[in-house]
């Protein structure tokens, strides 16, 4: 395919994925845009920068995450499942990957604060939690519905030493707290971080939270060497929220023949549903309305709520490399009850997005018998359980 040697590359100055991507935020940010992406250039091909990464994801992350065969789960299905195991990243999930590269590159520019967004919370606590390992500020802004409904990880932020400020203003969710976090950093972006917890935002985020999540797919593609006879497997999958997870895994095989798949929730569906647009400083797929009004996304999982993906995903899509497709609430759970109990791993809603095209597609053409499929068990679902709960009554 003559796409592949343009995708999951470097995206040059203008930041572009195809039609995809850009830097569309005010002129008084793009100094710090160009900044961050002049310093991420510089770290990035700084051995020093990348070995202090690399051992510091593996002395408190617990890289590498195994890649597990689910041997019970493979034998019902009639095809070889294996799960790369984020869930077992510190903090239960692949965040802290891009959160602890994008830390010590902001310490290394001498920022003394990060700043972060967070809806459900996820992507705060991890931000939090490095904040702490590295002795930076953290203020993170999230929106005062997400305040009140998420109050166990805004405890756990406040517990970890970060400043959670409510956002009251609009929606008083998720857009809210990012549109307040971008005009803080404008404010004091030569002594604070802004910290985007996904491939989305400005040049040069898609693309540097990218980098920062290869480290998945680049471990997956050695350990499934070892595991299958093959080397690589037929498929690979992730769900797919921002991107960030699927990014990171679809980086290490792109240059295989493996087919890459990408599971939205439907109810938060950007590329199946959506229309080109631009929101929160770059352009891609956006759930909107014919006025371009942004729509609100819906899922059970807090993680896939967002109601943009990442740019470059509009553009793998495009170019055909890799295929998205959605699962709905219901068979994710009917996913994550399968996973526990076939397995014994209680994975994260919005990775069970990835295990239920699985179930779905297996011995159909999309997975035939006997064919070989990498699942991105993007995080654990400890966390999700009493929403189960209810859901299952
Ligand atoms: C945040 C989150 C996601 C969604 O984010 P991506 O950027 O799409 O990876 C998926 N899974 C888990 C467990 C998460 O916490």
């Amino acid at each position: 395919m003559t796409q592949t040697a343009s995708v999951l590359a470097d995206p040059g100055a203008d930041g572009r994925f195809g039609a995809f991507g850009g830097r569309y935020v005010p002129e008084a940010l793009i100094p710090a845009c160009r900044s961050l992406e002049r310093e991420f250039r510089s770290a990035w091909s700084d051995s020093a920068f990348r070995e202090h990464l690399t051992r510091t994801l593996a002395v408190y992350a617990g890289r590498p995450t195994p890649v597990t065969p689910a041997a019970r789960l493979s034998a019902e299905l009639g095809v070889t499942v294996l799960l790369k195991r984020e869930d077992l990243a510190h903090t239960g999930s692949h965040k802290i990957n891009n959160v602890l590269g994008q830390a010590l590159l902001a310490q290394r520019r001498g920022c003394t604060t990060l700043l972060a967004e967070t809806g459900a919370g996820q992507h705060g606590v991890a931000t939090a939690t490095v904040g702490a390992l590295l002795g930076l500020d953290v203020t993170v802004f999230m929106g005062a519905k997400d305040v009140e409904r998420q109050a166990l990880n805004v405890f756990r932020m406040e517990l970890l030493g970060a400043k959670v400020v409510p956002v009251t203003s609009g929606s008083q969710t998720l857009a809210d707290a990012t549109s307040e976090a971008f005009r803080h950093w404008v404010g004091q972006s030569e002594t604070a971080h802004y910290c985007i917890g996904s491939v989305m935002g400005p040049h040069p985020y898609p693309w540097m939270v990218r980098e920062f999540q290869r480290v998945i797919g680049e471990e997956a593609r050695g350990q499934c060497a070892q595991l299958l006879p093959a080397g690589i497997p037929d498929v690979v999958v992730a769900c797919v929220g921002g991107g960030s997870n699927a990014a990171g895994t679809f980086a290490g095989f792109v240059g295989t023949s493996a087919r890459l798949v990408g599971v939205e929730a439907a109810g938060g569906a950007s590329i199946g549903n959506g229309s080109p647009g631009i929101l929160h400083g770059f352009e891609s797929y956006l759930l909107q309305n014919d006025d371009g009004q942004v729509l609100e996304a819906h899922s059970v999982s807090a993680g896939l709520d967002y109601p943009g993906v990442g740019p470059e995903h509009a553009h793998l899509a495009d170019s055909g490399r890799a295929t998205y497709v959605s699962a709905d609430d219901d068979e994710v759970l009917a996913a994550m009850v399968k996973l526990a109990r076939t397995e014994g791993i209680l994975g994260a809603l919005e990775s069970c997005h990835a295990v239920a095209w699985v179930l779905r597609a297996a011995g159909t053409d999309e997975l035939p018998t006997s064919s070989t499929v990498l699942v991105t068990l993007s995080g654990r679902g400890d966390k999700d359980a009493a929403q189960v709960r209810e859901l299952l009554k």
